[in-house]
């Protein structure tokens, strides 16, 4: 039987089962369409990014002799709509049945269900094989509960997948060595030098430009860092055990203005594209833990652990939780337009001028860059969620929609109610000083509330929790900070509401 089978930008794994035996009568699809790089206007490394991890996978198993059927995004034959695709090569190949994998992102699962109601043909799916967990694990492992703490799921899976477990116990004793992760980096320990790739990609994003596909944010098309080959993906993910794990724990709230990627391990592009699994990343992450246990501290291994095995299992299980719905949750009311600087980066604010610069410069931020910077000022200022979103979506690389939204709509603007995080990611310029060297390079004095060189972080936040405190009111973890907004001055808190109002209105004015 002829068999045509799609496979998506997103799921590019040489291991899966598909590929086991190669099968003359199976030709797998895949094209580079415009459907896929304007759902939202992409950063220019992403779209490269993509584009080049999707030839390589088609080219290394067309030369092990699977069947492929490939359209570039400069291709003249190529329709640019995965509706049409697939229906012209059905037609050309002859196939019987059509097969795909499960997509990640809601959009594209609803498209291909509804192509497979109208096909005259055989249809059926098959797993992607790369999560630990299945699309609705999480969903059946919190059903009755009100309350979805990732710390209570993340240690099932502890157990359940015995990762760092010792006679049913926790290794080291302990299930979380938050407390341990949040040094400030102040020069010490030298951090390695970027592992780059120097790949010429020069062709590629010429066929990007010709076919005016709307991107923004920085490339250097002769020097691409980035890991897009199954070889420079294990490459990094060996560098990273090699060179940064023994501090990743350590220093995964830093924030540094000479230091970008600290001791982050950037495999997040590579784990999405699904180029590595996260079984692989594990379980080579925790071989080298146990070849070298005597140079690493047991914080750094669990600080990573629970990241993959925890944090990014459970965001895929509340996005399959949750949507559509999750999609239009607006908890706070937040309405306010994205400032124009998050396309320039120019602004006074230091710790923002290098967050979002360096997002435009290289795709990537790290999570407290994410976070408490950028997330924690969009939320500060109440920007509408949509905005925020759309944002996060295009600028990062490793940004599809499962990951992204859960982390962005959830965990950092607690647009979802509470659904992820027990409480909003705010702080004050405090929180930005302890972990970091931004405030001390800053036009802004991180420690004045008031008056023109007033660190803007302060104003909004006195003014987020008062006029969000109805929102607060029955959440027991915001209890200590509602109580200090109770005991403020009230001249003091209406001149801080006079300023945010100022920055809100003209934030490009800071
Ligand atoms: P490392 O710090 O080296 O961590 C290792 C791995 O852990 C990452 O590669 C990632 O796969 C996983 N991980 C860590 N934190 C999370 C998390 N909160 N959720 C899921 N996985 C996690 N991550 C994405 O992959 N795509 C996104 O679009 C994305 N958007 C985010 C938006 C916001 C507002 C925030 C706060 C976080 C977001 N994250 C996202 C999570 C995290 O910031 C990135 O995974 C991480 O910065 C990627 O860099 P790294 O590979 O160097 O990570
Ligand atoms: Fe950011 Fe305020 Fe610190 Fe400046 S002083 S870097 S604006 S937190």
């Amino acid at each position: 039987m002829k068999i045509l089978r799609l496979i998506l930008g997103d799921q590019l794994d040489q291991n899966h089962s598909w590929f086991n035996e190669v099968d003359e009568n199976v030709t797998y699809l895949m094209a580079e369409m415009r459907q896929e790089t304007d759902y939202v206007k992409h950063h220019i490394q992403k779209i490269t990014a993509f584009f080049l991890a999707m030839r390589s996978f088609s080219k290394e198993l067309s030369e092990k002799g699977h069947n492929f059927s490939y359209y570039k995004i400069s291709d003249g034959s190529n329709l640019q709509d995965l509706e049409k695709i697939i229906h012209k090569n059905i037609e050309i190949t002859g196939a019987e049945k059509f097969e795909y994998q499960l997509p990640d992102e809601y959009r594209l699962d609803v498209q291909l269900s509804s192509i497979c109601e109208e096909l005259k043909i055989e249809t059926a799916t098959v797993d992607t094989e790369h999560f630990y967990t299945t699309r609705y694990e999480l969903k059946n492992f919190f059903a009755g509960k009100k309350q979805l703490i990732m710390e209570n799921f993340y240690r099932m899976m502890r157990k359940k997948h015995d990762i760092m477990i010792v006679g049913g116990q926790p290794e080291g004793g302990k299930w979380n060595f938050d407390h341990s992760n949040r040094k400030k980096w102040k020069g010490t320990p030298g951090i390695p030098k970027e592992l780059g790739f120097g790949q010429d990609v020069h062709k590629v994003v010429d066929e990007i430009n010709k076919a005016d596909i709307v991107s923004f944010g920085e490339i250097d098309t002769r020097k691409f860092n980035w890991p897009t080959s199954r070889k420079e993906c294990k490459e990094t993910l060996h560098y990273f055990c090699e060179k940064l794990l023994v501090h990743f724990g350590d220093y995964q709230d830093a924030l540094h203005t000479e230091e970008k990627f600290l001791f982050h391990s950037r495999l997040s592009f590579a784990m999405n594209a699904k180029i590595i699994s996260p079984k692989e990343v594990i379980n080579t992450v925790l071989d080298y833990y146990y070849e070298n246990k005597s140079d690493i501290d047991i914080s750094q291994i669990e600080g990573f652990i629970r990241q993959i095995l925890g944090w990014r299992e459970y965001m895929r299980g509340i996005y399959w939780k949750e949507m559509p719905e999750y999609a239009q949750l607006n908890s706070l009311e937040n309405k306010n337009p994205l400032p124009d600087f998050f396309w320039t980066g120019e602004t006074k604010m230091n710790c923002l001028k290098h967050s979002i610069g360096q997002s435009l410069e290289e795709a990537y931020a790290h999570h407290i860059q994410r976070l408490m910077v950028i997330g924690n000022y969009a939320l500060l200022t109440q920007i509408d969620p949509d905005e925020v979103d759309k944002w996060y979506l295009g600028v990062y690389i490793d940004a599809i929609q499962w990951v992204e939204i859960t982390n962005t709509r959830g965990m950092s603007q607690f647009a979802d109610g509470g659904i992820v995080a027990t409480k909003p990611y705010v702080s004050s310029a405090n929180y930005i000083n302890k972990m970091g060297n931004y405030c001390s390079n800053c036009e802004y004095s991180h420690t004045k509330k008031i008056g023109e060189n007033a660190c803007p972080f302060n104003a909004l936040y006195w003014n987020f929790l008062e006029e969000k405190k109805e929102h607060f009111k029955a959440n027991n973890r915001m209890a200590m900070m509602m109580n200090l907004l109770h005991k403020k001055d009230k001249e003091e808190l209406n001149k801080l509401k006079e300023r945010a109002h100022d920055i809100i209105a003209h934030p490009d004015k800071y």
